[in-house]
């Protein structure tokens, strides 16, 4: 069991991560903004169009990543870009108050009812 001191605004508590046990997306996203905030990436406020930035960034990473070794694209290199494009994303999610995990169940079932390919989009 990983034990994490948890120093949130709002959320000063004591948290444990038990790493044998499965973590919704919405814990992972508390757990995820929490560490961003102990480590000082929240001093001040921050803007929506920069943390977009950021995910991005860690998008244009993971096309590095892949570019530098198509034929191996389970590399760690490829898969931590991918995990940081989550991490910056439950991070931005969990400031702003937004319920990732909601958000992702409401549009998966909307998703769901659209026809194929939406209307025939080819991409
Ligand atoms: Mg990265």
């Amino acid at each position: 069991m990983l034990e994490i001191f948890v120093l949130s605004v709002g959320r000063q508590e004591k948290d444990f991560i038990d790493r044998n046990t499965q973590m919704t997306i919405s814990e992972w996203q508390v757990a995820i903004h929490t560490l961003a905030v102990s480590k000082g990436w929240y001093d001040g406020p921050r803007g929506v169009p920069e943390l977009l930035c950021l995910i991005h960034s860690e998008v244009s990473e993971a096309l590095e990543a892949y570019r530098d070794s198509p034929e191996d694209h389970l590399s760690n290199l490829f898969s931590e870009e991918l995990a940081d494009i989550f991490i910056r994303l439950a991070d931005m999610a969990d400031y702003l108050e937004i319920d990732l995990e909601k958000a992702i169940t409401k549009k998966y079932e909307y998703n769901k009812t659209r026809t194929f390919r939406h209307g025939n989009k080819r991409c």
